[in-house]
């Protein structure tokens, strides 16, 4: 198996395994695999396999639309680092490299997985349709203790904050 995984054509090199080991849950984690796999529907990749749309970014109109625009330089990501308190890594000297993929490598070797956790959690995050409200719940359980606890936050269609509530 190792050998056929490593001599695919599609072997792409790099430290997988630290995707795995971020502080978020599957889902946040299978996004930034699938960034750094390329598998992101951006209108490069789209164009990339000749879908008919145009190349730049829906949100700013300045730029081209690929991973590493979307997710940290266009002007509303940026702003998102910043409010989620992450401005610190998105500026960073160490993690400025050209391609989203060796960014997030880079930023998974060498931050704690917490702050990979948070920085996964930025990337997945997503605001609800118009008309929705999202609520996101986090819960632990204590084994053996008797303890749980819960927490929730919801917002609204614009990512505004609109309530929370912890147990
Ligand atoms: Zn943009």
């Amino acid at each position: 198996m190792r050998y056929i995984i490593g001599s695919d054509k599609y072997h792409v090199a790099g430290n997988w395994n630290d995707i795995w080991k971020a502080q978020a849950p599957y889902k946040a984690r299978h996004l930034l695999w699938r960034l750094c796999r390329g598998c992101l529907p951006t209108r490069y990749r789209l164009l990339e396999r000749r879908v008919e749309c145009t190349l730049n970014c829906l949100v700013c109109d300045e730029e081209i639309e690929d991973e590493l625009h979307i997710f940290f330089r266009c002007a509303v990501a940026r702003d998102s680092w910043c409010a989620a308190g992450l401005a610190s890594v998105l500026h960073n000297a160490v993690y400025q490299q050209s391609n989203a993929m060796n960014r997030i490598f880079a930023i998974c070797s060498n931050e704690s997985s917490d702050t990979v956790g948070r920085v996964t959690m930025l990337l997945w995050w997503e605001k609800p349709p118009i008309g929705w409200i999202k609520c996101n719940v986090d819960a632990a359980f204590v084994s053996g203790s008797g303890k749980t606890s819960v927490g929730l936050c919801f917002c609204d269609n614009n990512g505004q904050f609109m309530a929370d509530m912890a147990q």
